[in-house]
């Protein structure tokens, strides 16, 4: 008897030609979240794909299955002979585990060769049921437990479906570069697009030494937690300081944020270059901070070259704060190191820059600007969650 975790998918059928690439994209990102466990298989099979737990851990192996996107829902299973002793064996074993008081039968057939017809089979294995389990009766409308028996090449039983997370394969939309700091905001932002099918790639401006590494851990452990819905994906930690210092050097001290945030966006050109990128993500939230005006939006969006997604731009801080929790960056962005330090935020920032006045601004940053940027690139760290 072989344990199987059925995995269902929705939205993704119903893509029409790019049908196969889905569902093949899918069956690479669950084998990525299962990469530690050497003998599992995952194969598509009939309108679904089915992973073989081959004696592993059963909770372990869901929980880490659940997390992926583009699965509408799972349940664990057991795969056994197409036999009626062996399903009748089973299935009054299965009850005998189980603690319910009502319980009801519901068999599928793709095989219509199978002597009884669904309807009959269910009746009959309701009637073993009873006869190995005291104290249980059926209800056809709204019980316990769900026996649910699949009559195909083999046959499949399982009694619990546990609902995925929806939304599209990672991977499937293309890649967008994810700004991400270590706050609330940014790991959510990135969680959402994600669950589009974007691959990120996240960018992380460290501030060394005004930022500690400390911050930078920080970041890297958040990468990691959102990497267990994700996979895999590839981070930059580009050093910032020297194009920091120079904008505070240079430049009026209210409109430090806006300039910082258009040469991040400028920087964040250049990586699209190297890396196939189709949009910037970011975590902003309109009115949240100063730099979260609509003329700020605007301003720092106009040295982008890409389209700026920004996911959670409706939503209100303790909705924002509730997803952290749930998807669960929430204590981990929490951790007091500040991701900018203190002298680079300005007393009294501009809320309603304009683009005129910041441009003369950035004229005092023309002959340095261009080599600040490509040093930061190239002087990257390159990390992987
Ligand atoms: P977060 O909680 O994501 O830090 P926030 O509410 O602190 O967001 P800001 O600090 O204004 O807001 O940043 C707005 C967005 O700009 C962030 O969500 C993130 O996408 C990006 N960002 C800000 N600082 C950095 C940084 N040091 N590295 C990468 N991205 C950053
Ligand atoms: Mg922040």
């Amino acid at each position: 008897m072989n344990e199987v975790i059925l995995v269902r998918y929705g939205e993704i059928a119903l893509k029409g030609l790019n049908r196969n690439y889905f569902i093949d994209l899918l069956v690479k990102n669950i084998k990525s979240v299962l990469d530690d466990y050497e003998n599992v298989k995952v194969k598509k099979f009939q309108g679904r794909i089915i992973v073989y737990t081959n004696g592993y851990d059963m909770n372990e192996l869901l929980e880490k299955v659940q997390k992926v996107f583009g699965i509408v829902s799972i349940s664990p299973a057991v795969v056994i002979d197409k036999d009626i002793d062996i399903i009748e064996e089973t299935i009054a074993q299965r009850a005998l585990d189980k603690d319910f008081k009502t319980f009801r039968v519901s068999t599928k057939r793709a095989d219509k060769k199978f002597p009884m017809n669904s309807q009959e089979f269910s009746a009959h294995l309701g009637g073993i049921v009873l006869k190995n389990k005291d104290g249980v009766k059926v209800d056809l409308h709204n019980p316990d437990v769900e026996f649910q028996v699949e009559i195909r090449e083999e046959v499949y039983i399982y009694d619990e479906v546990i609902p995925g997370l929806g939304g599209l394969p990672v991977g499937c939309s293309g890649k967008t570069g994810l700004l991400l700091s270590g706050g609330i905001d940014s790991p959510v932002a990135g969680y959402m697009m994600a669950k589009r099918g974007l691959e990120p790639v996240a960018i992380y401006y460290h501030a060394f030494p005004y930022t500690s590494d400390r911050a930078k851990e920080k970041v890297l452990k958040l990468a990691e937690i959102i990497g267990q819905y994700i996979g895999k994906f590839k981070i930059y930690v580009v050093p910032f300081t020297d194009l920091q210092l120079k904008i505070i050097e240079l430049c009026p001290e209210k409109q430090i944020t806006i300039l910082i945030r258009r040469y991040m966006a400028r920087i964040a050109n250049e990586i699209a270059k190297k890396e196939g990128l189709g949009s910037l993500t970011t975590g902003e939230s309109l009115g949240q901070v100063a730099s979260q005006t609509q003329e700020s939006l605007f301003v720092t969006g106009e040295a982008a070259k890409l389209p700026i997604f920004r996911p959670l731009i409706g939503l209100d801080k303790l909705e924002i704060i509730e997803m952290a929790q749930q998807i669960g960056t929430y204590e981990t962005s929490i951790l007091p190191y500040e991701d900018c330090c203190t002298i680079f935020v300005p007393k009294h920032p501009e809320t309603k820059p304009k683009l005129d006045k910041i441009k003369e601004s950035e004229e005092l940053l023309k002959d340095i600007a261009p080599d600040l940027i490509k040093e930061a690139v190239e002087n990257s760290e390159i990390y992987y969650s």
